[in-house]
């Protein structure tokens, strides 16, 4: 009898051919996220993947792994051999273990699955054997419609029984879908963008603008922060960090206080899409959601859209704040993106933005602008941060 961890894998199960290239993808995301803590051995059985390591160690494992994308379930298993007698001693010690925790618990159902189609029951006969020990020496009783207690047996090479499944993101394996580059502020929006498309197998780095001296150190550095948290999940990422004050500087001179804020957001997109060009990212990532405020109507950001025909995703663009919040309380960032520091979109902020910027419109305001100069400057004189993946 032996205690393992099960992982359940999501959509790249339906991968057909590509399949293996996933999962050992996967594998190898696992083993970079508990390096440090340490484990014995991360093994493939019959479509899961098996972690074998010390047990004071599986809470700490569990919540590292639920960080890797391509994962549905994680659960802390007992191993043994396929004889009932064995079955019978792995449950004894769960469910007992378990009532001890929630004694309140009074109902179960067992659900098996049998991979191994020589093993002589089916599942509904062990289904019927594992209640029967159950109703015997437990007080409790079948439901199978609403049990406070499920009792999974999966049948393979061994056995696996196990109470718990932990929920982790789903999603695809980091960096099997391109690269992105993340337009990354300081606010709640963009780091949750990040989360979702990495969520869907980007590999993610940043890009971030500031205004310095207008802004703070400390500005910058909750954006570091914010892509640490964020690295949790997509493993080392790189930050271009970007001085906007001279574009600033120039747009405030010589175009209306109005379209400040629409032309920035131009200016940020021309950055992002040209670092893009240079360092080979097949998309940019924004958090816009439609909307939410001025240059987020339908006009601002087919003002912005313009800029460049590279694949822009805004993931957050039908969400409302609320589910935004939400989910950046569940990923972590929320009371970091809550700390109250300057960002460099409030340093020129116009009191009354136009709310129904035109293409044409922008494009001739910006004439007095020499825009590739401003663009370059900016991109020459960007700082570069590696951030090593936080765990
Ligand atoms: P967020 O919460 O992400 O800051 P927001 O609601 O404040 O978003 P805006 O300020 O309009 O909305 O920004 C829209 C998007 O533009 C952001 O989600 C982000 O992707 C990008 N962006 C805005 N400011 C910056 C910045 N200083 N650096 C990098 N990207 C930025
Ligand atoms: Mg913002």
């Amino acid at each position: 009898m032996e205690r393992v961890i099960s992982v359940s894998l999501g959509e790249v199960v339906l991968k057909g051919k590509n399949r293996k290239h996933f999962v050992d993808k996967i594998i190898g995301q696992i083993r970079k996220a508990i390096a440090d803590i340490g484990f014995n051995k991360i093994y493939k059985e019959m479509g899961k993947i098996y972690i074998e390591a010390d047990y004071k160690n599986f809470d700490i494992i569990i919540e590292r792994v639920s960080h890797v994308f391509g994962i549905i379930y994680i659960s802390p298993c007992v191993k043994v051999e396929k004889e009932f007698s064995e079955i019978e001693k792995a449950i004894k010690l769960l469910v007992e273990e378990k009532l001890e925790k929630e004694p309140s618990i009074k109902t179960f159902k067992a659900l098996t699955k049998r991979s191994d189609k020589n093993f002589p029951l089916k599942s509904t006969e062990i289904n019927n054997k594992i209640g029967g020990y159950v109703l015997k020496n437990f007080p409790l009783k079948v439901d199978v419609h609403n049990p406070g207690l499920y009792i999974y047996c999966d049948i393979k090479t061994s056995c696996y029984i196990y109470l718990e499944r932990v929920r982790a993101y789903g999603g695809m394996p980091v960096g099997t879908n391109g690269r992105g580059l993340l337009l990354l502020s300081g606010g709640i929006d963009s780091p949750v963008a990040g989360f979702l498309m990495a969520k869907r197998g980007v590999q993610v780095d940043a890009i971030h603008f500031h205004s310095y001296p207008f802004t703070s150190d400390r500005a910058e550095e909750k954006v570091l922060n914010l892509a640490k948290i964020i690295s949790t999940y997509t493993g080392n990422m790189t930050v271009y960090s970007v001085n906007l004050l001279p574009i600033q500087k120039e747009i405030n001179k010589n175009c209306s206080e109005r379209e400040m804020t629409i032309i920035s957001r131009k200016f940020m997109v021309r950055i992002a899409d040209k670092l893009s060009e240079k360092f080979g990212y097949d998309s940019m990532i924004t958090g816009e959601s439609l909307g939410q405020v001025a240059s987020q109507t339908i006009d601002g950001l087919n003002v912005t859209n313009r800029v460049t025909d590279r694949l822009i995703f805004r993931p957050l663009i039908g969400m409302d704040k609320v589910d935004i919040i939400e989910w950046s309380k569940k990923i972590g960032t929320y009371e970091t993106s809550i700390l109250p520091f300057e960002d460099c979109c409030t340093v020129f902020l116009p009191k009354h933005p136009s709310l129904r910027p035109q293409v044409e419109d922008i494009e001739k305001s910006e004439e007095v602008l020499d825009i590739e100069y401003l663009v370059n400057e900016a991109v020459e004189n960007m700082k570069i941060v590696k951030i090593k993946q936080e765990v």
